[in-house]
């Protein structure tokens, strides 16, 4: 049985998020969502709103699980009996960050391997941040969320 795991903050979850989602969760036989509760920067979404959102938009993925996590990836990945971590890459500007954290975790357990799924063309240029700064200001941020993050951001920002 093959599990991945896709990490990240997705404060919120995006369309290119969702679409990394999708995809990953077609080759993989279940796939862990895992969202990282100990970031650096502030997030604007506690974990909880952050997995709500998540769990609201991947429901209808039957492979598909969203849990919090906070520590190393490796030893997450490890705890789920994990072998694949699953990253996206937008652009040159992710690629040296990614490559140096795969090499990392590799370096740290070397049963789990880092796979790149590039980004839909559509979404390359799609961050949370971007995501954020345009409903802060009351942008239309329609085509780039799910509905559900849609409301909750205009809500938030109200
Ligand atoms: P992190 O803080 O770990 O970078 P993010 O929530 O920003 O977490 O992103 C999680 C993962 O999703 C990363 O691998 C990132 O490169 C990828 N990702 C983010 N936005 C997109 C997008 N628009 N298209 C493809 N992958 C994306």
């Amino acid at each position: 049985m093959k599990i991945a795991i896709y990490p990240g903050s997705f404060d919120p979850v995006t369309n290119g998020h969702i679409d990394i989602i999708f995809r990953a969760s077609e080759m993989v036989d279940h796939l862990i969502i895992g969202v990282l509760s100990n970031v650096k920067k502030q997030p604007l979404l506690t974990v909880e709103e952050r997995i709500d959102l998540l769990k609201a938009t991947t429901k209808y993925l039957k492979n598909v699980e969203v849990e919090a996590f906070s520590g190393l990836l490796v030893d997450f990945a490890a705890k789920k009996n994990a072998t694949i971590i699953v990253r996206g890459l937008r652009a040159m500007s992710d690629f040296e960050y990614e490559l140096q954290m795969a090499q990392t975790n590799r370096s740290l357990n070397k049963n789990i391997e880092t796979i790149f799924l590039a980004t839909n063309i559509h979404y390359s240029f799609l961050s949370s941040s971007v995501v954020k700064e345009i409903a802060m200001f009351g942008g239309d941020i329609h085509a780039l969320v799910p509905p559900v993050v849609e409301e909750y951001l205009k809500s938030k920002f109200k």
